[in-house]
């Protein structure tokens, strides 16, 4: 059986997230703009962090967001 699983947490970036995310984006390395849309990635940083939601996939298979370099190191076939 097949259970729904599509979770894809999305934020927008709002005053409160900018100054709890003062390092900026860890994938881009570029600080986040008011309104940015950002999910919660896995990387070569390690766990879960926010990053621009342009620089992430969704890995169907995890059910997670993975940054795209970080990704396609994963699945060099692709
Ligand atoms: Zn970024």
């Amino acid at each position: 059986m097949k259970t729904e699983r599509n979770k894809r947490p999305k934020v927008m970036i709002d005053l409160n997230l900018i100054n709890t995310l003062v390092e900026g984006c860890p994938a881009c390395g570029k600080k986040f703009s008011l309104g940015d849309m950002a999910v919660p990635a896995i990387g070569s940083w390690g766990g879960p962090k926010l990053i621009h939601e342009a620089e992430a996939v969704f890995d169907e298979k995890s059910q997670c967001y993975v940054e795209r370099r970080h990704f396609e190191g994963m699945h060099p076939e692709k």
